[in-house]
């Protein structure tokens, strides 16, 4: 049965989850107001985009989004999720070299990879303390088991 073939990697999966919303309990959200998250947001959107792409910021704009931390248009507008107020400065700038990567290469490819790496050689790490904030904010799909909080948020 499909089941028992794959009752080891969920129960690997599902112990792991297990962990993950018991550290999330011991994290503290980062309090900061709307002017300055704005404020950090444009700051790093500028850096990222003049680092990897050589050229002028994109236009960002600030919404709620309720499975996403980010997301890129084909005209290069970064939307990010206002609820990224909460994350330490690390995790947004994270999130947004990511993105603007995306801009590169749309999939999480090797080349995608190479982009991430170079600025954020330690992603790997990040990325499973971004999911300790997701659970504790709530945008984490429990039920989404074939995905990690990463390729489901950060997409
Ligand atoms: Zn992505």
């Amino acid at each position: 049965m499909i089941i028992e073939k794959h009752k080891q990697w969920i129960m690997t999966k599902y112990s792991k989850l297990l962990k993950a919303i018991e550290r999330s309990k011991n994290i503290e959200l980062v309090e900061r107001s709307d002017t300055e998250f704005t404020n950090l947001v444009k700051k790093l959107v500028d850096k990222a985009t003049r680092e990897i792409l050589g050229i002028n910021p994109c236009k960002v704009i600030i919404r709620k989004m309720k499975t996403r931390w980010t997301s890129c248009s084909p005209k290069g507008t970064i939307t990010i999720n206002v609820l990224a107020k909460y994350l330490p400065t690390h995790l947004i700038s994270y999130i947004i070299y990511h993105e603007i990567c995306h801009i590169i290469e749309a999939k999480h490819n090797k080349e995608f990879r190479t982009c991430t790496k170079k600025y954020y050689p330690n992603y790997k790490i990040l990325e499973k303390e971004l999911m300790l904030y997701e659970i504790k904010i709530g945008l984490y799909s429990l039920f989404d088991a074939n995905k990690t909080a990463t390729t489901y948020l950060i997409t």
